[in-house]
């Protein structure tokens, strides 16, 4: 007997039983998750189990388990659930979740280097310029989300767009402050992006939108000459293909225009809303995307990849490798051996170490082909259009904004309360759909208004689901008004 130790199982048969037991339980957890609440407060036993000093002793690994049977799986976010439609958080699916555990069995490094891993990443990123009608000369690259993305395509932005080497001597060093523009309905990830680039989260001027939610294209140019005759450098435009308060999608041509008039970097912030452009009927709304200098999207929204898994594509590669690319000698690459290979995707991002993200994308895409994704991303609009015409036909609801994707915003009114009344009562709602285990739809203001906002990225989405979910809202309603003095 050596007295040297590993991690591996001491018996891999007890492993191998405890694999095929927790694969069973776990689709039989799915196959079910219709049954079941849409969420639940935590029990206060699971929050004490889940609050416990640092294991030292082992309990081995089918103990551990059943705590994670006990005391995590029963409280899930809800996600996976038939009537979540919060923030915008896609659903996942039953084998992409295996991708995750293959991909972990294998364990590569998709830093660098060259082994089967990278070149499904590579693989991955052509099929997603062609399913939204990139071009394959493009970069990209698979990160953690939309946040991620977006950084990725700002940083190219402001290090193409700078006119000097930023790298090298800083944001101090730029001749006159850069600004860069979008609509007041940015996702917040813009600001964040902004202010790690050190421009300051004043740069982004953040233009006022029509009445459809999109960027006032007049505003916006004024606004640009206004700072170009104050002595700021404007150096980017970012679009929105699809916001989160309404789904509203920017006339992305008409930037692509004024970016190429105006010499700016065109990104598009497509999360959810680029994803269209994979349903050939809806293709349209998104047109003029397909121009942009960078595009941000994600896989685990409208793609309904487990979580995480986004993605950025840059069309000038050159500009992306130099944005990022740093060699150090103990990660030169060779002509033979693991270290060779071409695809190195360190160069093109800010991890070094990167997971095998991409093996659930390719699985997936293999498994349905990308015309069943069009058609389920189609299904959720056409099912939104449903809800609406629910909301439309029942005189105490009100659609409070147009609703041209997959978001509806939409509130319970009762005539004569004011405005403060109606968001109280329609929070209220919202914490009663949530803890009676009903639905999960989230918020977000307009105008001052609260409104329930039910963003629909869930492909086990049924009509049914909506025609509960609007019966609820209006019961619920009813019950607090009448249980108000
Ligand atoms: C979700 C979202 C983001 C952020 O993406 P994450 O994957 O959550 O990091 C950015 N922009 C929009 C429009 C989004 O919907």
């Amino acid at each position: 007997m050596s007295d040297e130790e590993t991690l591996d199982p001491e018996n891999w048969e007890e492993l191998r039983s405890l694999g095929h037991r927790l694969m069973d339980d776990m689709i039989d957890y799915l196959s079910t998750v219709r049954d079941r609440p849409a969420w639940q407060p935590l029990s206060t036993e699971a929050k004490t189990q889940l609050d416990q000093p640092l294991p030292v002793e082992p309990q081995g690994a089918d103990r551990a388990y059943d705590d994670f049977l006990n005391y995590v799986r029963p409280y899930p976010h809800g996600t996976i659930h038939p009537r979540f439609w919060g923030w915008v958080i896609g659903t996942g699916t039953a084998f992409g979740a295996m991708a995750d555990m293959l991909a972990a069995m294998m364990n590569p490094n998709l830093g660098g280097g060259d082994h089967g891993a990278n070149y499904v990443e590579h693989q991955v990123l052509d099929w997603c310029k062609d399913m939204l009608g990139y071009p394959r000369e493009a970069s990209g690259l698979l990160v953690s989300g939309g946040s991620m993305a977006n950084l990725v395509g700002l940083t190219v932005a402001r290090n193409a767009k700078a006119g000097y080497n930023i790298r090298e001597q800083g944001v101090a060093a730029a001749p006159h402050p850069m600004t860069v523009y979008g609509s007041t309905e940015l996702h917040s990830c813009h600001q964040k992006a902004i202010e790690m680039l050190g421009l300051g989260s004043a740069a982004l001027r953040k233009i006022p939108v029509n009445a459809d939610y999109q960027i006032d294209l007049a505003t916006l140019e004024n606004a640009i000459a206004y700072d170009r005759a104050a002595g700021y450098q404007p150096i980017a435009l970012i679009g929105n293909a699809g916001t989160v308060n309404t789904g509203a999608t920017d006339n992305l041509a008409a930037l692509a225009n004024l970016a190429q008039r105006e010499n700016l970097w065109f990104h598009v912030d497509g999360a959810f809303g680029a994803l269209a452009a994979v349903s050939p009927e809806l293709r349209p709304l998104v047109k003029g995307m397909e121009r942009a200098d960078s595009l941000a999207f994600d896989l685990h929204k409208w793609m309904y990849m487990p979580i995480e898994v986004g993605c950025v594509l840059v069309r000038d590669e050159s500009a992306h490798r130099h944005a990022f690319s740093l060699t150090p000698d103990y990660l030169s690459h060779f002509e033979r051996g693991v270290a060779g290979g071409s695809r190195w995707f360190n160069e093109y991002g800010i991890q070094l170490t990167r997971g095998f993200r991409a093996l659930k994308v390719w699985l997936s895409l293999k498994e349905h082909g990308i015309e069943k994704y069009g058609r389920i991303i189609k299904q959720n609009v056409d099912q939104c259009r449903y809800l609406v015409e629910l909301i439309e036909a029942a005189p105490e609801l009100e659609l409070m904004a147009p609703a041209p994707l997959n978001i509806v915003c939409l509130r319970y009114k009762v005539p004569g309360l004011s405005t403060e009344a109606l968001n109280q009562l329609n929070q209220q709602i919202m914490f009663e759909l949530h803890d009676q285990g009903i639905a999960i739809p989230t918020y977000t203001m307009l105008d001052g208004q609260f409104a329930l906002r039910v963003a629909h990225t869930n492909h086990r989405t049924r009509r049914e689901d909506f025609d509960l979910f609007v019966r609820e809202v209006i019961r619920l309603g009813r019950q607090l008004v009448e249980s108000q003095p």
